[in-house]
């Protein structure tokens, strides 16, 4: 994987192939600065799609959890853990079947919403993301 020139890193992750306008709503999920520097490309050209956004954050690794947030935000979105400036693990993030406490269902009245009841989300289809709620049925698009 090449990082373009200004988004080389010593330690740390970049996320890439985000879909262009998400970098802001990825620094959200993951609650971002919070530790090292952070650097954000927007509308940046890419060879493999047309635009995208990148986010290099400088002495931090992602957990799981945070992955799978980062996962809802487009198709394509990959991590890189860079460690000593170089690449040592890519990972091409995907969207599970289904989703176990990731997502809020906005149907009020769901039991998820009342009881202690942890969220589970079905996947229909792939891009533009749609999930469908197992206990009301309602479906969310993100
Ligand atoms: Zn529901």
């Amino acid at each position: 994987m090449t990082i373009p020139r200004d988004f080389r890193l010593v330690d740390g992750t970049v996320i890439d192939h985000l879909p262009v306008g998400t970098a802001a709503r990825a620094l959200e999920l993951l609650r971002l600065p919070r530790e090292g520097p952070v650097t954000i490309g927007m509308n940046v050209p890419s060879s493999r799609h047309d635009k995208k956004d990148i986010i290099r954050v400088e002495g931090m690794v992602l957990e799981k959890r945070e992955l799978d947030r980062l996962a809802l935000l487009g198709e394509h979105v990959t991590v890189s853990i860079v460690q000593a400036g170089k690449v040592v693990d890519k990972i091409r993030l995907e969207v599970p079947k289904r989703l176990r406490g990731i997502l809020t269902c906005t149907n009020p009245t769901c039991v998820t919403n009342n009881e202690p009841v942890q969220t589970v989300f079905e996947r229909l289809g792939r891009y533009p993301f749609r999930f469908r709620c197992t206990y009301c049925e309602r479906v969310l698009t993100l």
